[in-house]
């Protein structure tokens, strides 16, 4: 297994292959045998599909854009995840992010598989129409392999509820009669979304956070004392202090996050910078994240570029190059952009020791290693931002019974089912050397494991 993902499950079913307490039933020749199974089965996806999609432009030339969508694994349930519009998507990169889906439900018990699809393009290059377009020709090229119960996508990186109404609206339009409203998820509320879809990522990347360094830690504090862990000491440190905190993206998760982080009264949080695809903005006594949010409510998303548009704002605050946002010296940093921002050439000047990631894959290979060796505690992206996937089948539930929860009842089941993540994970990691990301990898694939022996796949 060649990539990051793979040599963290290779290690977590090594760790599994040495623990004779799981799967006792299997020794020797078989356990061995059942575990080269596992590895061919969790190392490669079940299916790469790839189209390319025929676009007339309003200018009236005609475009081919490569799509995606891969399917990496049904053990668990239908294959779900997003689908992304970006200019860097590759078959790599989809293939990884349908991996990490996999992994991502079966921590979290969310009777899903994983899949991930993905659009080549920038959308800001397209006017709505050909969005349009776009959205109803990558529903038409994959509909044999989507469906309620095949393959439900969901909004990512470049793609939100009107993608989705789109999409749902081509499909059903495609299989009439079909139960179209469990096909995709992330779905404006008006066309059977789910409330509090929307902010379900941003809040529960900020729940693993809080709920680690408050409510673990209010009934753990001895017992974590007593660890030798390294990342019990971090832990410990920045318990009941101030905590500075940095916020890379201010899009949907980097900004509901940064809401949380505000107005949580468990933690004192200062958030003294966030930053987006343009700028970084700084202050060291804390940024009035509210009127951040509600000014780039107003301007396409976009965060204030210049002392004048803080002016206006009655803001104090530095306006400093985007990437500086990776290098304060704040306890938090919180990543909620792209992939691959922490990488070696720049882990080194990374100062907080608690790092979120609310992105996928924020933290390279190499770098992830780093920073574990310095004690550094990641909470991981399968673990701090499935509250989107979460949400997305709350909605499929929904779209199925035909009724629906209040905004209340939503946060309250999303809430309840990351604690219960958190609660089987977090003694684990705080009682043994791994890191979290390697704890949740061992939790996901333990459950994987058991299901496929159960099913007599292993053999
Ligand atoms: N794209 C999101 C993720 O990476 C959500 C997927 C979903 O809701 O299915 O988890």
């Amino acid at each position: 297994m060649a990539s990051y993902f793979g040599s963290i499950v290779q290690h977590s079913l090594d760790a599994l292959l040495e623990d004779e307490s799981f799967l006792p039933d299997l020794k020797e020749q078989d356990r061995e045998q059942a575990f080269t199974s596992l590895t061919a089965i969790l190392s490669t996806p079940n299916h790469i599909h790839k189209s390319f999609l025929r676009i007339a432009l309003e200018n009236g030339k005609v475009v081919r854009i490569p799509a995606f969508r891969v399917q990496h694994n049904n053990t668990l349930g239908p294959y779900k995840g997003g689908i992304r519009f970006h200019e860097s998507v590759n078959e790599e990169e989809v293939m990884n992010l349908a991996s990490l889906m996999t992994l991502k439900n079966a921590l979290h018990e969310v009777p899903f598989g994983g899949g991930k699809g993905g659009v080549v393009l920038n959308p800001r290059d397209y006017e709505v129409k050909e969005l349009h377009q776009i959205c109803k020709k990558y529903v038409h090229y994959f509909s044999d392999i989507l469906g309620p119960d095949k393959d439900i996508p969901a909004p990512d990186m470049g793609t939100g509820d009107r993608e989705m109404d789109w999409m749902m609206a081509e499909y059903k339009s495609i299989r009439p009669g079909t139960t179209y409203r469990g096909s995709f998820t992330g779905k404006s509320i008006i066309n059977g979304g789910s409330l509090g879809r929307r902010e379900a990522t941003g809040k529960g990347v900020y729940f693993t956070y809080r709920y680690m360094m408050h409510d673990f830690m209010n009934e753990n504090r001895e017992w974590l004392d007593a660890q030798e862990n390294p990342f019990a000491r971090t832990a410990l440190n920045h318990d009941r202090k101030d905590l500075k905190m940095a916020i890379q993206g201010f899009g949907n998760v980097g900004s509901v996050a940064a809401l949380e982080a505000y107005r949580c009264s468990h933690l004192n949080n200062k958030i003294v910078a966030v930053s987006d695809r343009n700028v970084t903005i700084y202050n060291e006594e804390g940024l009035d994240i509210p009127a951040l949010v509600d000014y780039t409510a107003n301007n396409e998303g976009d965060l204030p570029t210049t002392e004048k548009e803080l002016a206006g704002l009655e803001m104090k605050a530095e306006i400093l190059d985007r990437e500086k946002v990776l290098y304060m010296d704040v306890d938090v940093l919180v990543l909620a952009a792209l992939e691959g921002q922490i990488h070696k050439d720049n882990v080194d000047q990374i100062k907080a020791k608690i790092i979120v990631e609310g992105a996928n894959a924020p933290v390279t290979g190499d770098a992830d290693k780093y920073l574990a060796d310095n004690g550094v505690i990641i909470v991981p992206d399968i673990l701090a931002n499935a509250g989107g996937v979460i949400v997305s089948y709350f909605e499929w539930v929904q779209g199925r019974e035909t009724q629906f929860y209040s905004e209340e009842q939503i946060f309250e089941k999303l809430v309840e089912k990351m604690e219960e993540t958190m609660v089987t994970i977090l003694p684990q990691f705080f009682g043994d050397p791994f890191p979290l990301r390697q704890n949740c990898y061992i939790h996901a694939v333990m459950k994987l494991s058991t299901v496929l022996y159960r099913q007599g796949k292993l053999y």
